[in-house]
């Protein structure tokens, strides 16, 4: 379901992917991990379309991305993405943060959205905070109101990039299992984290990333277990 070949980016004169090589099959999950700096969320942004790359090519869904404004758009309508920061607007209600670009975008009726949205924020297990602002819920529950409002696009793809990193210890196991959930529902997921736990219990490939490159990539019991690389070895020293 997503293609990516050689593809490399620079900022200004720093290289930041350095040729990346990826394909995702429909339904596979995958957790990217790798040092500070190593391009994680550049790799995951490039996915969305929301950086551009200057060599290679990427295709998602059959859609190429390189260059092409239509499919750019059609791509971001199926691949959902959630942030470190949940990136929720502030001054619309949970509710409205969920309808606004099933409305603007499908062109979805009032009614009909609103009932989606309280399908997905029911799953989230929030359904009681529809009428609340963002600043009045929890890190945790922004955070699943983030993951809900994707959902509402009926993505085929779900990109999280740190999901829980800025989240108090506490409210991390309940985005993670939300995350969970969408994983054993089939759903084809690509996450950025350190949470090894999370990686071990859903992970179909765990993709280790280092200096703008995928080092090494393997099953999560192979990978924990056996790294190859010296630079995995180290990193799950540090982190484990
Ligand atoms: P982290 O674990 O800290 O989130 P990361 O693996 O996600 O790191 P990226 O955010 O992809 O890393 O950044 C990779 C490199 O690109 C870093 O050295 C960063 O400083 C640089 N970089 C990222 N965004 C920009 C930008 N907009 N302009 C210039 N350099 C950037
Ligand atoms: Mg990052």
């Amino acid at each position: 379901i997503i293609r990516v070949e050689g593809v490399e980016k620079w900022y200004g004169k720093f290289k930041v992917l350095t040729g990346i090589d990826l394909q995702v099959a429909a339904g596979e999950r995958i957790v990217i991990c790798g040092p500070s700096g190593s391009g994680k969320s550049t790799l995951i942004r490039c996915l969305n379309a929301l950086e551009a790359v200057q060599k290679g090519r990427i295709v998602v869904d059959g859609m190429e991305l390189t260059g092409n404004r239509k499919n750019i758009d059609k791509v971001r309508a199926e691949v959902g993405m959630v942030f470190q920061q949940f990136n929720l607007f502030p001054h619309l209600t949970i509710l409205q943060n969920c309808t606004l670009a099933p409305m603007r975008t499908r062109g979805v009726s009032k009614e009909e959205a609103e009932a989606t949205a309280m399908k997905y924020l029911t799953r989230v297990r929030i359904p009681e905070q529809a009428s609340k602002y963002p600043a009045q819920l929890s890190g945790g529950q922004q955070q699943r109101v983030a993951i809900a409002r994707a959902l509402c696009m009926t993505p085929r793809i779900m990109l999280f990039d740190e999901p829980t990193s800025a989240l108090d210890p506490e409210m991390v196991k309940e985005v993670l299992d939300t995350m969970i959930g969408l994983a054993e529902e089939g759903m084809t997921m690509l996450c950025v984290t350190h949470e090894m736990g999370f990686a071990r219990q859903v992970a179909d490939r765990v993709i280790f990333m280092a200096d703008g490159a995928i080092v090494e990539q393997a099953p999560p019991q192979e990978f924990f277990t056996a790294p190859k690389h010296e630079k995995t070895r180290q990193f799950l020293g540090q982190i484990l």
